[in-house]
């Protein structure tokens, strides 16, 4: 099956301010167009799975209780809106921890990959931030950089062209999530 990987904050919904947690759904904002993004992948055969750090959850904002309530509220939404997310990965752990599942390790891609049994490197996985480009590489799959969240700030490291992110580059850049859907969904030769 088609599948598509997304990062959730900045990619979803709008990067919460204060301390960069959405702690409770009232931090949770749909950015423009994503829930149509998600229904036309969705009906386009897409299966959508979501990889997100949660830090928040280690940090002690929030429980992974209060994180699975948000979740069911987002998906609640997004399927009354036509899409569906079939699995949603979460890293709960503190940067110190130094965990396989932080991005940008590639731990959660790849435990999708082996839950969900798609190939990799025909995988795109679609987030905001250089540590999502740097997972889906260092997972073997296809990143994409939206410009949302902390897309162009994002954007502007890579036009700088710093070294060591060269390796680093995305495959594609889209403005939003909308338009990334829109290009996957059409017809390649
Ligand atoms: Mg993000
Ligand atoms: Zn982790």
């Amino acid at each position: 099956m088609k599948t598509v990987i997304l990062d959730r904050d900045g990619v979803i919904n709008k990067n919460p301010p204060n301390n960069g947690y959405v702690c409770d759904w009232n931090d949770f904002i749909f950015l423009p167009n994503a829930l149509e993004a998600i229904r036309i992948l969705t009906q386009n055969g897409y299966s959508i799975i979501v990889a997100t750090n949660q830090a928040g959850i280690s940090r002690g904002f929030y429980s992974e209780k209060q994180l699975s309530e948000i979740h069911q509220q987002m998906l609640d939404i997004i399927e009354a809106e036509g899409g569906k997310i079939v699995k949603i990965y979460y890293c709960p752990h503190h940067p110190d921890a130094k965990c396989e599942c932080r991005k940008p390790n590639p731990g959660m891609l790849l435990q999708a990959a082996q839950d969900s049994e798609f190939e990799v490197s025909t995988t795109f996985f679609i987030g905001d931030s250089i540590t999502d480009i740097q997972a889906a590489h260092n997972a073997g799959v296809l990143p994409i950089l939206v410009l949302t969240g902390h897309g162009r700030e994002t954007y502007k490291k890579y036009i700088n062209a710093e070294s060591t992110l060269s390796p680093y580059k995305p495959e594609k850049i889209f403005t939003n999530l909308y338009s990334a859907a829109r290009w996957m969904i059409m017809p390649k030769n």
